[in-house]
């Protein structure tokens, strides 16, 4: 009889910023086979449990925590039959855990069906040396050149990394993820790789795999890769997860994109307090940002809060882009807020 893995994967409760953990259950390939490979759901995988008091996520003397399978994917890793299966963290009881944001996510994706919601996510990181904690291209001492050549650039005096952003994309097509690019950024040692437009939840799940793939694949090539806002201080590029959203109307009209914008305005302190820790270190008005606490949309405008991308404005149709969510920041709750900020002011 043989066996595969399914690696089990979570997100803690380490404030600020949660952390993701995986732990791995041997499965008999049999027990898989019998539940149809097909048409294996991610409800087709048994709960299984761990120990909150030692993740954040519960105290000593009553720490079971629960682990709900909610997606699945192919384990690029690992390769061959083997899982990666992402979980939702209830109680014991069944109810789920203060740390599970994905639950409200699906309710609000739910109640706004009907207006097609779609994200393309753009994920920020900054590829750390562990021992230093200095992004890598930066010299033992001082600083390297200044940015300007970095971005999308080729040639081994300003490209850092290369060969680990290729391959945690190459590992995100093999799970079947919708990765949908990557370009080096404008500090050295910056990446970004993008996902989407699909679903709220689809985006979610894909980019907390996404991630986890990222650190996972960061242990072979000694790179910790940080979703700091801000890994280095002063006159270099911070570190965000601009959220691209649109609605079928925002697809089919310009104006519905406007309404979009002006319901952002509304909610601005709302949105910027549930956009990812740090993030006052990253909004400072300069380095392609808008202050955290202005508010401001426009076509074009890499400075504003909320940027039309020219294309969009020229086919006056599309979608929005929100720039505010920092590079840490929880996908759930960021496509959570948009939808219902948005969708709420939205006819239909
Ligand atoms: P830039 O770096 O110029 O801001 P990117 O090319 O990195 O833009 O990212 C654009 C993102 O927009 C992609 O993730 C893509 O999936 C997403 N996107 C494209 N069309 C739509 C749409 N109609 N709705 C939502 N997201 C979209
Ligand atoms: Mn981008
Ligand atoms: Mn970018
Ligand atoms: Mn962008």
């Amino acid at each position: 009889m043989s066996n595969i893995t399914a690696e089990y994967i979570w997100i803690d409760g380490t404030s600020p910023t949660p952390q993701l953990r995986s732990k791995t259950k041997v499965l008999k390939k049999e027990e898989i086979l019998s539940m149809g490979t097909s048409s294996m759901g991610a409800d087709s995988l048994a709960i299984w449990g761990f120990d909150g008091s030692s993740t954040n996520q519960a105290e000593g003397a009553s720490s079971d925590c629960v682990l709900n399978p909610v997606f699945i994917c192919p384990d690029p890793i690992r390769g061959g039959d083997n899982i990666l299966v992402l979980c939702e963290v209830l109680n014991p009881d069944m109810t789920p855990h203060s740390t599970n944001t994905r639950k409200e996510t699906e309710l609000i994706s739910k109640k706004y069906e009907n207006h097609e919601g779609l994200f393309g996510i753009e994920q920020e990181y900054t590829m750390l040396d562990p021992v230093t904690k200095q992004p890598i291209g930066f010299p033992e001492e001082g600083f390297p050149e200044p940015q300007g050549p970095y971005y999308c650039s080729v040639g081994a005096s300003w490209i850092f990394g290369r060969e680990m952003a290729e391959e945690h994309m190459a590992l995100c097509l093999d799970a079947g993820l919708a990765i949908s690019g990557i370009n080096a950024e404008v500090m050295p040692g910056q990446w970004e790789f993008q996902i989407g437009p699909v679903s709220a939840l689809e985006v979610s799940d894909h980019l907390w795999i996404a991630r986890w793939l990222l650190f996972r694949i960061g242990e072979l090539h000694g790179i910790h890769p940080s979703l700091d806002p801000k890994p280095v201080p002063g006159d270099w590029n911070g570190a965000g997860a601009h959220t691209n959203f649109s609605t079928k109307a925002m697809r089919d009209k310009y104006q519905p994109i406007i309404d979009g914008c002006e319901a952002l305005a509304e909610k601005h302190d709302l949105h910027i307090s549930n956009y990812g820790d740090g993030n006052e270190r990253r909004l400072t008005g300069l380095h392609e940002t808008q202050s955290i606490d202005k508010f401001s949309y426009g076509a074009s405008d890499r400075g504003a809060s909320i940027r039309i991308p020219w294309q969009v404005e020229k086919d006056q149709k599309g979608y929005l882009e929100d720039r505010r969510p920092s590079a840490n920041m929880d996908p759930y709750t960021v496509t959570k807020l948009l939808l219902e900020t948005i969708c709420s002011k939205e006819p239909q």
